[in-house]
């Protein structure tokens, strides 16, 4: 088999997964999460204590410093923001078009689901949220996107070996960023 084309091909009419080719691992977009899959994902997250969050410790994504899982079987493979990831461990389905994750703790990084920190929202939702929050300012410059990348691994590098209540606050606000001046992630 050539491993330059997919070994499944769009039928003319019907929706179809988007799939690629990449060293003979073809990218599914609707991969369902395996058992295995959700024991590695909860490998990678460490978390605070009592109500504090849950940190994703795995791979980050540039710029916009979301976590991001990646898994694979049957010769296939897919890889989603680690807070999407979560929600859908947690409705156990795919989260329906236009949906988001929304973060209330300002954390991107958690994943932990519940109506303090991550929960389903829409993009509209997830403005008046900010706004709500005082974390919308007009004109101002917000986080650049260089910055929400260095702050996520920043905020991993000092979590990822178990919670450090200390180290994860010192990270926070190592750019000169604390959590409040966070805008829309
Ligand atoms: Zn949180």
């Amino acid at each position: 088999m050539s491993s330059l084309l997919p070994d499944t091909l769009p039928l003319p009419g019907l929706p179809q997964p988007i799939r690629t080719v990449s060293r003979a691992v073809a990218t599914n977009s609707r991969l369902a999460l395996t058992d295995h899959a959700i024991r590695r994902f909860w490998a990678h997250v460490v978390r605070a204590e009592g109500e504090g969050c849950w940190i994703w410790c795995g791979a980050i994504s540039k710029p916009d410093g979301y976590g991001r899982f990646t898994w694979q079987t049957g010769g296939e493979r897919r890889t989603v923001s680690a807070h999407r990831i979560a929600l859908m461990i947690h409705q156990a389905a795919e989260l329906p078009e236009g949906i988001i994750g929304e973060h209330g703790c300002c954390e991107p990084l958690c994943v932990r689901v519940d109506d303090n920190h991550l929960w389903p929202g829409t993009q509209s939702e997830n403005i008046n949220h900010a706004v709500a929050l005082g974390r919308h300012r007009g004109n101002l410059p917000v986080m650049g996107s260089q910055h929400r990348w260095e702050r996520s691994v920043l905020v991993r590098d000092a979590v990822r070996q178990g919670w450090d209540e200390h180290a994860y606050h010192r990270a926070c606000q190592k750019l000169g960023w604390d959590e409040g001046q966070l805008a829309l992630w």
